[in-house]
């Protein structure tokens, strides 16, 4: 078996269905679109009356994670729990790995406890691989993170608000990518989220896909994924339908990769009068935590062609998609598709 083939032997069982969600690389359309259609079920019933449900009656969920984090975590959570799961948030800072415990020995003692699902982030890429190849029978691993590597969720709740907002909810609206133009601006360099959106808007065939930063920032290969590559903000952003801005991930910057933030806003910072340019119907994204005056003016980011607070209230309903796809029930109002 390959490597790739190795994967997805991981993530997916001998049905095809999800047992581990690691990384968006090499799944199948039909399944990513599972995920959106449940999503939108789940997001539907969030807003009416009947916001809880017991697809995870009974089961534990365990957040774990090693990196700070504020919407991934919350929402994970709060997915978790309108879903009737026992949840458990593990203070790592607190926990015995400060204490030197591996991360082999932290998993197998939160097993004993019969936990029935891990939300794993950490700094390390590979290491929701590493728990998924441990972890025993039944228990499933959702990557919250893992260093530059992937971001799932974040690309899967990315995928789900450009379909909203570009093509409406439901099976026809997933042809809305056959005719987007995407961008993706930033610190690419470091960026998981970038990786986990290059490989989701591949898998639903969007139109074009671009990088645009500067080349510091930009890793080595990088169009072997199927994207263009533009140091020059006005070009990249010439005839876009989406913008997806990243933050500058200082924390994963050994080197200088950059001249300054403020240059760097000069430079690549979308603000009010770069968006004014561009396609009146062009959409604003950010995974956050937002770096004001660097990659994103304020005014931008809470105007009204940004989507950046629907992106966490997405995130809610594809956690619990995710989630109830893995251990529970599907959403009661989620079309069937073939695969299930
Ligand atoms: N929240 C996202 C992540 O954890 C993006 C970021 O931190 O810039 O990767």
């Amino acid at each position: 078996m390959n490597a790739p083939q190795r994967k997805q032997s991981l993530q997916l069982d001998a049905h095809g269905r999800l047992r581990h969600l690691l990384t968006l690389e090499g799944l199948p359309r039909e399944l990513l679109l599972q995920v959106l259609d449940e999503a939108e079920a789940h997001d539907k019933a969030l807003r009416g009356q009947r916001k809880k449900q017991d697809a995870l009656l009974g089961r534990t969920v365990i957040n774990l994670f090693f990196e700070p984090s504020t919407r991934t975590r919350t929402t994970f959570e709060l997915a978790a729990t309108r879903l009737s799961a026992d949840v458990l948030n593990l203070q790592v800072a607190a926990s015995s790995t400060s204490k030197g415990e591996t991360l082999f020995d932290t998993l197998k003692t939160l097993e004993a406890m019969q936990a029935d699902m891990f939300v794993i982030r950490h700094e390390s890429s590979g290491a929701a691989h590493f728990f998924a190849e441990h972890a025993a029978p039944g228990v499933a691993i959702l990557n919250a993170g893992d260093g530059r590597h992937a971001h799932p969720t974040q690309g899967l709740l990315d995928l789900f608000t450009i379909r909203r907002y570009k093509g409406g909810a439901g099976e026809s609206g997933s042809d809305c990518f056959a005719k987007l133009t995407v961008a993706i601006v930033g610190d690419v360099l470091h960026s998981r989220v970038a990786r986990s959106d290059i490989h989701g808007l591949r898998i639903l065939g969007t139109r074009e896909i671009r990088v645009i930063a500067p080349p510091t920032l930009i890793p080595a290969g990088i169009e072997d994924m199927g994207v263009k590559v533009f140091h020059d903000l006005e070009r990249g952003l010439d005839g876009v339908d989406v913008i997806m801005l990243l933050r500058l991930q200082k924390e994963r910057m050994l080197g200088a990769f950059l001249p300054s933030p403020g240059e760097f806003h000069r430079d690549f910072g979308l603000t009010r009068a770069r968006l004014a340019r561009l396609k009146p119907e062009a959409i604003v994204m950010h995974p956050g935590p937002i770096n004001r005056g660097v990659e994103i003016e304020g005014d931008v980011a809470y105007g009204p062609r940004s989507l950046i607070l629907q992106q966490v209230s997405h995130g809610i309903a594809v956690r619990m998609a995710v989630m109830s796809m893995i251990l529970g029930r599907p959403a009661e109002s989620a079309p069937r598709r073939s695969r299930r």
